[in-house]
């Protein structure tokens, strides 16, 4: 009989993200924010970004792993490799921003070869896609979602710290050019800053034939500033979007695990969907194993215990030990997450370690 990765609640793992670095070229104020001021963005609405008083801004230093400590990309198509013939099919890279490890096709090759992988797809800010799409999509990738978070040039400094949207648009029209089939966008949408942004982001996606994505909140930010009142629910951001378009749910696929609520538009392309992980918790039909940039596999984004892998690969530990060890872990997955229960407790790692 095959050997598969199930968990002690009957869920057996078919998607797998990859984290090849907990290093960005951005600073997300709901991720890896640049200064105290960005971190509690809130209080302020910005007004401390906007006009910084020398004197009081702060700049937040991340202290990065290591490289030595980063899994190889030997290590990292070993992993994947014992993984997939354990079930899984559906691979992501993601990071911290995946494409400042150098020579990401070199990785895409790789892992596209491995039999068995039925769906290979990045994430990214965008920023450095432009320039390495056209070698990613020839190594074999066939998927890439791509943040957005803003379509005003302010806004989107604000919300990322970096004067990036020009360039973020850009990789947008080169994954479509290329022939990525979905293009989707990401954006995770935070109250009071950039909720007024939900019908033309649905705009955007409509008119450029994109499969938009909005992602509530959760509490994954490296200075903790995440607050409830701060979430825009899954629910508003659907009456938001109903009121302004006419919207055709698209049945869910045969696929319980899918994250995503989603609808079409009803008079021409694109597609919107709505991850509502806060308010919505999709836990009962979780599918997913995240792997760590330095090699710790979390069951839940909001896993309190990480497993540390990275002796069995870089050692000389068997495939069969390394699935025995993955096997194990897998049947401790936790129920799900505890957001808005008394005894929640923010994981020590941030999105950006984890790999989103
Ligand atoms: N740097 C790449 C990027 O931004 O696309 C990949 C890594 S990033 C951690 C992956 C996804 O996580 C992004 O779409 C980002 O918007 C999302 N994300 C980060 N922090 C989040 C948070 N606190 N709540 C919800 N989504 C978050
Ligand atoms: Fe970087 Fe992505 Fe986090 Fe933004 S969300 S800081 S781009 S890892």
């Amino acid at each position: 009989m095959r050997r598969e990765l199930r968990d002690g609640h009957g869920r057996v793992m078919r998607d797998l993200r990859v984290s090849i670095t907990d290093r960005c070229n951005f600073r997300c104020v709901y991720c890896l924010p640049e200064t105290e001021e960005a971190a509690n963005f809130y209080r302020t609405r910005f007004d401390a970004v906007r006009n910084p008083n020398p004197a009081s801004t702060v700049p937040l230093d991340y202290a990065w792993k290591p490289r030595h400590e980063l899994l190889q990309y030997e290590e990292i198509e070993r992993f994947v490799r014992v993984a997939v013939d354990l079930g899984i099919e559906k691979v992501r890279l993601t990071g911290g921003e995946p494409l400042l490890r150098r020579d990401v096709p070199r990785l895409v090759r790789a892992l596209s070869a491995i039999p068995g992988i039925k769906d290979l797809a990045l994430t990214t800010n965008g920023f450095l896609f432009g320039a390495q799409a056209a070698a990613l999509r020839e190594a074999g990738l066939h998927r890439v979602s791509i943040s957005l978070d803003s379509l005003v040039r302010d806004r989107f400094r604000l919300l990322t710290g970096r004067d990036g949207l020009h360039e973020t648009l850009s990789a947008i029209d080169v994954a479509q050019t290329l022939g990525f089939q979905p293009v989707k966008v990401n954006a995770v949408i935070i109250g009071g800053l950039n909720d007024h942004e939900i019908e033309s982001l649905a705009q955007f996606a409509r008119d450029r034939g994109l499969v938009m994505r909005f992602i509530e909140f959760m509490p994954l930010d490296s200075k903790r500033a995440w607050q409830r009142d701060l979430v825009v629910s899954g629910r508003t951001i659907l009456e938001r979007l109903a009121d302004r378009f006419d919207l055709v749910p698209i049945e869910a696929s045969s696929n319980p695990s899918e994250t995503a609520r989603r609808w079409r538009f009803a008079d021409g392309p694109g597609e919107i969907g709505i991850i509502a992980p806060v308010t919505q918790p999709f836990c009962g039909h979780c599918n997913r194993l995240r792997l760590t940039a330095d090699g710790q596999v979390r069951t839940c984004l909001f896993s309190l215990v990480e497993h540390d892998i990275r002796p069995l690969v870089r050692g000389d530990g068997s495939d069969a030990a390394l699935a025995d060890r993955l096997i194990g872990i897998v049947r401790g997955k936790e129920s799900g997450h505890r957001i808005g229960q008394p005894d929640f407790v923010q994981p020590q790692r941030t999105m950006s370690c984890i790999g989103g």
